[in-house]
């Protein structure tokens, strides 16, 4: 077994860290009410309002270094941004990628590359939200993915398909991964793959069409389709070939954030049904009077709780430059799973009420399901801790 749970050095803080920032996400979340995201969802809009917001308040540079004009937090200050915007019932999911998604860039990208693009998005004058991975033959088999670019002078022609890219209609940039040398060409399967950042304004009508695709969530998602699109050599990120690598650097930060995202959505559905459960009176009294009522918020509480340890667990090894992969991945599956259960009990304490539109109930459960599914689906987890951890064979 190579767990790396052993990590004396490692400190882990309880209790409200960083409350200056929660404080600070608080009050914008408190000017973007429910009404706002039931209007945006039910016209499947995008809460354009609240993204300029968190980017005026710095919030969506957190991540970027000082030096490129960000804020230089560490990941947990970001976690806990997320965490908090989900707790206070807005959907940072709208916008989590700008935080995140140039960590590719900052990690692999050449000097000029970062002076030339970090400092704008820093600024929010650049959107950076869009990120091509995930293909509609392939899925979740990243190296057999399709799409091809091929060298013609000083720039990469591009061929292929997307889907599921969210936030694509609201961004400026893509950070996207290609197939540069064919799969029968290389000796590993994760060579041959590169990452290239897409201008989407040059690129939208010269050989990339965006079409929406309409999902259970407003989560923005898009089909991309590319026809010899040209894409500059110079927006190649990191070296041609080893694009997976780039990519799957990002996974552990990007898992870590997106479990905060899912603590916020347990904390919202642990507080909203334990307050009706207290409230609503059937057969003369409380409905948290039945244990049948209150043992799931209860036990959702628990799991919250002890999901949110790992969370912590796993910043806290980030931060100090450990690996942190296994820790990553089990705080995605056990904060995706706590979120999964209090919405359920939520649902549930709620009975009719809780398919009305007005109680915030069945979007926020419709929402909170998706962390199973993405950005990566809790079998892929199980299967890292089994192959990556417990020594067990590869079983894909
Ligand atoms: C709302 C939403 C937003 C998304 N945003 C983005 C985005 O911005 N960019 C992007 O690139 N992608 C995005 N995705 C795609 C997401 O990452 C994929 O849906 C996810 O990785 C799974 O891929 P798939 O849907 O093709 O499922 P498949 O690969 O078809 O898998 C289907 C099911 O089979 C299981 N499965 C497959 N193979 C195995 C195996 N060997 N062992 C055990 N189980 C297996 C999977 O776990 C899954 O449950 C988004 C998806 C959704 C729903």
């Amino acid at each position: 077994m190579k767990s790396t749970t052993e990590k004396p050095e490692v400190a882990v803080t309880l209790g409200e860290d960083y409350p200056e920032i929660r404080e600070s996400v608080r009050r914008i979340c408190a000017d973007f009410p429910s009404a706002y995201w039931r209007d945006i969802d039910k016209h499947e809009a995008y809460p354009t309002e609240f993204v300029q917001a968190m980017t005026a308040s710095g919030f969506l540079a957190a991540l970027i270094p000082e030096e490129y004009g960000g804020a230089g937090l560490p990941l947990r200050a970001a976690g806990v941004i997320l965490q908090e915007c989900h707790d206070n019932g807005c959907y940072a999911a709208a916008c989590h990628a700008q935080m995140y998604t140039m960590g590719t860039l900052l990690r692999h990208g050449s000097v000029d590359q970062k002076i030339k693009y970090l400092p704008l998005i820093a600024r929010g004058e650049l959107r950076l939200q869009a990120f091509g991975v995930t293909e509609p033959t392939t899925g979740t088999d990243t190296t057999k993915l399709k799409t091809r670019a091929i060298r013609d002078g000083d720039h990469y022609v591009v061929t292929g398909q997307k889907v599921w890219t969210s936030r694509a209609e609201y961004s400026d940039l893509m950070v996207l991964l290609v197939r540069t040398t064919p799969l029968e060409q290389v000796t590993k399967k994760t060579d041959g793959l590169s990452v290239l950042l897409v201008d989407m304004r040059e690129a939208r009508g010269h050989g990339m069409e965006v079409r929406p695709l309409p999902a259970m969530i407003n989560h923005n998602t898009t089909e991309i389709f590319f026809d010899e699109l040209r894409v500059p050599v110079a927006n190649l990120i990191g070296p041609e070939g080893k694009g997976f690598r780039c990519i799957l650097d990002g996974m552990n930060a990007e898992r870590i954030l997106v479990s905060h995202e899912s603590i916020g959505d347990a904390k919202w559905f642990i507080r909203t049904a334990s307050k009706y459960a207290s409230e609503r009176i059937v057969f003369d009294r409380p409905i948290g009077m039945n244990q049948g009522v209150q043992f799931p918020i209860a036990r959702a509480y628990a799991e919250m709780q002890g999901a949110e340890m790992m969370v912590r667990k796993a910043a806290a090894l980030f931060e100090s430059g450990l690996p942190c992969g296994e820790d990553a991945n089990i705080a995605k599956l056990l904060a995706s799973e706590a979120a999964w259960h209090a919405a359920e009990a939520c649902m549930q304490t709620h009975g009719g009420f809780g398919y009305a539109r007005e109680y915030d109930v069945e979007r926020r459960w419709r929402e909170s399901r998706v962390q199973q599914i993405a950005p990566v689906s809790t079998n892929l987890v199980l299967a890292f801790i089994a192959e990556h951890v417990l020594d067990m064979p590869r079983s894909y």
